[in-house]
Parts: C-alpha cells; structure tokens; sequence
C-alpha cells in the first residue's frame, strides 16, 4: 500500500510515526507534499525515511490512499490542486476540522471514495481518540484500510457524519479540558504548600491513574467516584465544594457549547 500525504505539519508526522511504528507500511512507500518543501521534507525524509512527492502527477500511479492533512483553510485549495490526478480506487482521508464530506465531495469528480476523520491532538504521542465517518462510495476494504491507519495514532470509532459536531465538542477538544483541569490541581497545590515539581508529578500521575482504572475496571466513574468517597472523609469534603460550584453541569455545558461551536465553524 502506498500513502501520499498532502500537507507535512504535525497531524500528518504523527499519522507517519504511528504508521511506521506499527508497519502498517514502511516509510520507503509513504510520500510527502507540502507547501513549503524545503526544510519540512528533508526532516521527515530523516527521521522516517520518507519520500518527496516531486509532482502532483506522481498520485496518479503510485498512490492507493491520499491523505489531506492541511488546515481547513486551506482545504479548497489542495483540493483543487489534487482533483484531476485521483484515479478510481483511489481512497481520500481528510483530517481537516470541520470540513463536511459534501464539501470535500463537490470539488471532485464522482465517487471518490472519502473518509472524513476527527483526531484530537494526543495523536502526537498514539494515544487519539479519533471518530471516522465515510462518504457512500467507501467500501468495506476501505473502511477496513481507513480504520487500520486511524489506528495508529489512537483508538478510532466510526460514526455517522452528523455526529462529528459532537465528536468535536468530547474527544476533539477534550485534551484542553483535561489540562484546565490540571491547571486547576496544580494551581491548588501551590496553595496548599506543595512543592511545584513534586506536585506537577503528582497531579499527571492521579489523571493517568485514574484514566487507566477507568479504562480497565469496566466501572462506571460514578461508581468508582462513590467507592472512594467515605462518609465524613477527605474525598466528599472535596467532592461536596464541586456540587456546590455545580463543577459537573459546567463541563456539560462545556461540551455542548463547543459542539455547537463546531457546527457554526462547519
Ligand atoms: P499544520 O501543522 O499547520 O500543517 C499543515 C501543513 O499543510 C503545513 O505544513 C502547510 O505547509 C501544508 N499545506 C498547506 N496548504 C497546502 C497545500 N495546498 N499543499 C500542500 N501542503 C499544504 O496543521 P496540523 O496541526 O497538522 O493540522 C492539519 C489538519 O489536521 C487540520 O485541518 C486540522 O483541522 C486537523 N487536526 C489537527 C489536529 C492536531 O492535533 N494538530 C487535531 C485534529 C484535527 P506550510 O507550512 O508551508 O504552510
């Protein structure tokens, strides 16, 4: 299989990495384009051993996905610049926020198969959770092609286009909540007396272990939460001052703001 990314920032090294990483291909069969090639090309080429795609016209014969990983703004753009060399067969995958398949649809010819993708930025380091949806044209080895490369930088769900707003509003700016609350820790630390470096550790540590007993207890957080709040303890004096900010109805209006915030970017 031979990859062709349009579009070399940070989305498309982490989907380079983790592919390599996880031999989905190897790097002598994925190719690169980028606005500015210079400097950018010859650092992957480096560091995974990549190709240059020395011209557009190179899609044509050596390509069986084409993945768009610029910004959405410049969507329209790479679109136009691709649409007459994508042969049949040929998969597209966009990572661009916000960009609907109908979008990505009419500037192409007819059935191009498309997979639309939402990651979040923990793809950096594997770990996105990432939603997919596709357009009629996807078939199932498609599908199965598309859920094998999202697979390399994360866990990836497929879902119906409609739900991607939602998506984007959990998962996609889902890391930045977190880290609000990691502020908020580290911020409490300091003023309770904590030393900052052992504090920091201590506060990423709780996230992941707490992430980790989520994942594999098969509890529900309200259970979990309940098994360590003892009645008169530490823990529900805590938990008591967080009902009385109404912490938990601000991270659901959280949520659907910028789910709602999505659709207006759409
Ligand atoms: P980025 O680091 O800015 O990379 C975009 C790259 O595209 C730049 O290197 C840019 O080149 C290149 N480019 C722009 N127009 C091009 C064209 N017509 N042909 C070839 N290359 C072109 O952006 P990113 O963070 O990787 O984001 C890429 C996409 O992923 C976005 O649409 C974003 O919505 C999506 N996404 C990203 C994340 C994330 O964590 N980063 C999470 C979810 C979704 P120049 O540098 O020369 O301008």
């Amino acid at each position: 299989m031979n990859i062709s990314f349009i579009g070399a920032g940070s989305m498309a090294e982490a989907m380079i990495s983790g592919i390599i990483e996880k031999k989905i291909v190897a790097g002598n069969e994925i190719t690169v384009l980028n606005r500015s090639n210079g400097h950018r090309i010859t650092q992957l080429q480096e560091k995974y051993g990549i190709k240059k795609l020395t011209s557009l016209s190179e899609l044509e014969k050596h390509t069986d996905v084409i993945i768009l990983a610029v910004k959405p703004k410049d969507i329209l753009t790479a679109l136009q610049s691709i649409q007459s060399y994508i042969q049949q067969g040929q998969l597209l995958v966009s990572v661009a926020a916000g960009i609907s398949l109908s979008f990505i649809e009419s500037q192409l010819h007819n059935d191009v198969p498309i997979v639309r993708a939402m990651p979040n930025t923990s793809a950096m380091i594997g770990k996105s959770a990432t939603a997919i949806a596709f357009n009629q044209s996807v078939s199932d080895a498609h599908q199965k092609m598309a859920l094998k490369l999202f697979s390399a930088i994360g866990l990836t769900k497929v879902v119906e286009e409609n739900q991607l707003d939602a998506v984007t509003g959990l998962s996609g700016s889902g890391p930045a909540y977190i880290y609000y609350i990691a502020e908020a820790l580290e911020q409490a630390a300091n003023e309770i007396g904590l030393e900052e470096q052992i504090a920091k550790q201590l506060v990423i540590q709780t996230l992941i272990g707490a992430a980790e007993m989520l994942k594999h207890s098969g509890e529900a957080p309200e259970n979990l939460r309940k098994a360590v709040t003892s009645p008169g303890g530490t823990t529900e004096a805590g938990i008591k001052v967080l009902e009385q900010h109404s912490v938990k109805e601000a991270f659901i209006d959280c949520v659907k703001a910028a789910t709602k915030q999505s659709a207006v970017l759409a």
